[in-house]
């Protein structure tokens, strides 16, 4: 069993993208020399770019989709996150949005659905970086079939996952607690990290969007076929790398 089985996502998408201080006090946004408002101004999380095209993704996942859910939906994500961060009055402060996800509560409502939207994004857009193996290749591939049969019995059980959440959610492929490899589901943004929440908890490894905003422009309502297309984008070389593969 590989021994990396906590992956921190800022570890792949820039430290300073996704962990960034909440507070303001000099970040290189506010210029070399600072400002008189460098230590008031909250600074928060940041969507780190996209790295692609909108169009990069077409016809699969087309560029309308592509510019509304990065530029819209999950910059709004990030927008309300960092207003429920403020409106905690420094609770979170310094706090890597892992350990934040981790500590959640049902309660905190605005924390959970735009903590969960930031972070369940940022993977999804890391997953479909164009490039990269086409199929689960070498140790993690091993660890597909050890786990599910096969990888066609892995995709079938992820394509399952996502068909049958109802409403909005996520299908996922995760590291549980016991270190083994699981698909999963959570309604709305919940997200594995959140151990106080979800019913099966663990360390995301690739996450499929099913809200309708990830696809109804294309799709209208066949999911399936966007699940499908959403399959054959994936850059399994990301997902390895998650993996610890
Ligand atoms: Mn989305």
């Amino acid at each position: 069993m590989k021994k990396r089985t906590f992956i921190k996502l800022a570890g792949t998408v820039g430290a300073g993208m996704l962990v960034a201080p909440f507070v303001g006090c000099g970040t290189g946004k506010e210029g070399g020399a600072g400002n008189a408002l460098s230590g008031l101004q909250p600074v928060g999380f940041e969507q780190a770019p996209l790295g692609y095209d909108f169009g990069a993704l077409a016809p699969k996942i087309d560029a309308e989709t592509m510019a509304i859910h990065y530029g819209k939906h999950h910059a709004g994500y990030v927008r309300k996150l960092n207003k429920a961060i403020r409106d905690a009055n420094g609770a979170y402060d310094g706090m890597s949005l892992e350990a934040l996800l981790a500590g959640l509560t049902e309660d905190k409502i605005a924390l959970r659905n735009n903590g969960g939207g930031h972070y369940n994004h940022t993977l999804y857009w890391r997953a479909l970086t164009p490039g990269g193996a086409s199929s689960p290749q070498g140790a993690f591939k091993a660890e597909l079939e050890a786990t599910f049969g096969s990888v066609d019995a892995f995709a079938d059980a992820f394509a399952a996952a996502g068909s049958a959440r109802f409403g909005s959610g996520w299908a996922w492929l995760i590291r549980n607690s016991e270190g083994q490899l699981e698909v999963t589901s959570t309604p709305n943004q919940d997200n594995p990290l959140m151990a106080n929440i979800v019913e099966r908890p663990g360390t995301p490894i690739l996450g499929m969007d099913v809200w309708e905003h990830a696809y109804y422009l294309n799709y209208q309502n066949r999911r399936k076929d966007y699940i499908q297309g959403f399959l054959d984008l994936v850059n399994w070389d990301v997902v390895a790398g998650n993996a610890g593969a």
